[in-house]
């Protein structure tokens, strides 16, 4: 593949700022200063450096990063900044979009990809990948709790709103889930597993067993973990999905 080709496929904008990085000298592979766009190399496993940064060559991004309070997941964010902007340009001109969402104030791992496919794979609950959540709660965890969040809760949606001139429209059917594994790791600490990422799950399950989140936070998913080595707001190359789940 040209070196241009490999850039542009890389985000690092378009085939002409590709050339031009090249013919400026911002481009190194293997080390070496490469002045010629047209250079051909084997993609694959390839490191080449960019103004003095190395990427490597990966067909699809993946990226874990630990996610810190105060963004929110949409890419279109409403009210903070969106995750994506703790991204470099080129991850975020390869469309990199966060797998599931984090809500605003919830920190931990979160995984973005450009690769759709992977994305279904890793939030549909068929594939049942475990999420595994730390929730931080207002009362002390009882046993009763714990119990009720692993036998099943419904999931209670606010009242409809009735809007003047319109009748109230039916509240939807209660949603059913419970938790793979749940425990209290200390008298306010509650270790949850999920395989569905429904809206605001775990807050509405806490809901649900008369409790309350006050802060929560996601070590695992599947089987990555948060590596203790990366701050809030840095992020790392996942090399293989395999590593998340098989
Ligand atoms: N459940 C929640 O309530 N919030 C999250 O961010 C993730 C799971």
């Amino acid at each position: 593949m040209r070196l241009s080709q490999i850039l542009f496929s890389q985000g690092f904008g378009t085939r002409r700022l590709c050339a031009g990085l090249i013919q400026h000298g911002e481009v190194r592979v293997n080390g070496e200063l490469v002045d010629d766009p047209e250079a051909e190399y084997e993609p694959e496993g390839l490191q080449f450096e960019v103004s003095g940064k190395t990427w490597p060559y990966y067909e699809k991004a993946l990226i874990l990063l630990n996610k810190p309070a105060g963004y929110e997941c949409s890419q279109k964010p409403k009210h903070h900044p969106s995750v994506m902007s703790l991204l470099p340009a080129p991850l975020r001109e390869r469309g990199v979009q966060p797998v599931g969402r984090l809500d605003e104030d919830t920190t931990g791992l979160l995984l973005l990809t450009d690769d759709g496919a992977l994305i279904h794979k890793l939030t549909s609950p068929k594939h049942h990948v475990p999420k595994v959540y730390e929730a931080r709660c207002k009362h002390p965890l009882s046993a009763e709790q714990v119990a009720q969040l692993l036998a099943g809760v419904e999931l209670r949606e606010p009242e409809p709103v009735a809007r003047p001139g319109r009748p109230a429209r039916p509240a939807p059917p209660p949603e059913f889930t419970r938790a793979e594994a749940a425990e209290a790791y200390d008298s306010h600490g509650l270790r949850l597993t999920l395989t569905e990422g429904k809206y605001h799950q775990v807050k509405r399950m806490v809901a649900a067993v008369g409790n309350r989140v006050e802060a929560l936070h996601r070590p695992r998913f599947g089987a990555l973990s948060l590596p203790e080595d990366l701050p809030p707001g840095g992020w790392t190359w996942v090399s293989s999905p395999a590593l998340i789940w098989p």
